[in-house]
């Protein structure tokens, strides 16, 4: 093999190895780092990314129920770990859609039983508790 090749091979297992550690810490940080954005992908309000923290727009600073609907998906990530989280929400979302994705509605524990199973009607329409966004992933 080439010096080059092994080198490159070398920082490759180097930066996955430092991104393991990494999501393991963060498994197990109950505080992760809120991060507030002018636009957020997808129109949505907030998300999780993880293992790196939550993101909120800019617009929802003081919206704590928000807030506490993305830090329970930040507990399914500590919950599960990486993969498994995105592997079992994303098949839930594929399977279900989005409003009737199990994750989704147990991150939704301020809202009617309603809006629990038609959280994107509710968002736009201003029945949820968590944000009003006539746009809400248009
Ligand atoms: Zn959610």
């Amino acid at each position: 093999m080439e010096n080059s090749t092994k080198i490159t091979l070398g920082a490759i297992g180097l930066g996955l190895l430092t991104f393991h550690l990494y999501c393991k810490k963060q498994r197990k940080n109950d505080t992760p780092k809120v991060f507030y954005r002018k636009k957020l992908v997808n129109n949505y309000n907030g998300y999780v990314v993880p293992p790196f923290g939550v993101y909120i727009k800019e617009s929802e600073r003081d919206n704590l129920p928000l807030l506490e609907h993305e830090l329970v998906h930040w507990k399914q990530f500590q919950r599960e770990g990486l993969l498994p989280f995105l592997i079992n929400y994303s098949k839930e979302a594929i399977n279900k859609g989005y409003d009737a994705n199990p994750y989704e509605i147990e991150a939704r524990t301020v809202e009617s039983d309603y809006c629990k199973e038609n959280y994107t009607e509710c968002i736009r329409t201003g029945q949820a508790v968590t944000a009003f966004n006539p746009n809400f992933r248009r």
